[in-house]
């Protein structure tokens, strides 16, 4: 935590895209806490961040997710994401779990409960677990406090997303605003999938790992909501019916076409 670097001028959208900006140099002496579900969106966050800080570490949450076979597919990622890399495998420091089993108790959704997949009366579908984001940042909070972390990176996106609100770069920005006054911190939340699509988070691994990383995203990630690891098709493992595996079958495609188009190009 010695250098400060220089505010780039570029918005987060654009520095996606720019080569130079993957290299670690310019936050290279601090640390981040990455917010790392196991899914797919926050394995990408995680190697998007061991591009870009000399130590990266990782969270993640048990809060009586059905789908808890995600908390079983994060150590085996992160073996597996350092072994594409060894400057990776250098930075990648301490994973911490935390349980909010209390979560579950106080939650009735479709998450936490045998309850159906569907848009409730509210506008929301069941699937939304009030609170969980918000807590999930004041943890993250907690821990980076304590490990010395300014930096938090997590993969909430809300440009194909399904509605939550805690998903909202709004509630990111609040949320970062909140723990700031609340720990007298300068902490620094980083969404870099917030304005991209699936199929762009497919084209921002493939950018940032090759077909290595993509390889490792599709068929060891977890994004089913009903946990569902039996059935595989060609965008990875999943029930191929809920609105989270129809959402990465969906990315998955359009990144595919947009890759057989751009090769068949003159
Ligand atoms: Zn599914």
């Amino acid at each position: 935590m010695t250098t400060d670097s220089p505010r780039s001028p570029h918005p987060e959208s654009a520095r996606e895209r720019s080569d130079s900006d993957l290299s670690p140099s310019g936050r290279g002496e601090e640390t981040a806490l990455v917010l790392f579900s196991g899914g797919q969106d926050s394995t990408v966050c995680l190697a998007w961040a061991l591009q870009r800080f000399a130590r990266v570490e990782t969270v993640g949450f048990a809060y009586g997710q059905r789908h808890a076979v995600e908390l079983t597919v994060r150590p085996r990622l992160r073996e597996m994401i350092t072994a594409l890399d060894p400057a990776w495998a250098a930075r990648l420091g301490a994973d911490h779990v935390v349980d909010m089993a209390g979560l579950a108790a106080i939650s009735e959704t479709a998450l936490t409960r045998d309850v159906a997949i569907e848009v409730a009366q509210s506008g929301l579908p069941t699937t939304f677990v009030p609170g969980r984001n918000l807590l999930f940042f004041c943890y993250a909070g907690a821990i980076a406090y304590r490990r010395g972390a300014r930096h938090i990176v997590a993969g909430m996106c809300e440009t194909d997303f399904s509605g939550y609100p805690d998903c909202r770069d709004d509630t990111i920005k609040a949320m970062q605003l909140a723990l700031n006054l609340g720990m007298e911190r300068r902490f620094v939340i980083h969404t870099p999938l917030m304005w991209i699509d699936k199929a762009a988070t497919f084209a921002l691994a493939h950018q940032i790992g090759g077909d290595a990383f993509v390889d490792l995203l599709v068929e060891h990630t977890h994004t089913c909501y009903l946990g569902d690891r039996s059935q595989w098709h060609p965008w990875g493992y999943g029930c191929g019916e809920c609105p989270a595996c129809q959402l990465r079958a969906q990315g998955f495609a359009k990144w595919q076409q947009a890759r057989t188009s751009a090769l068949a190009a003159p």
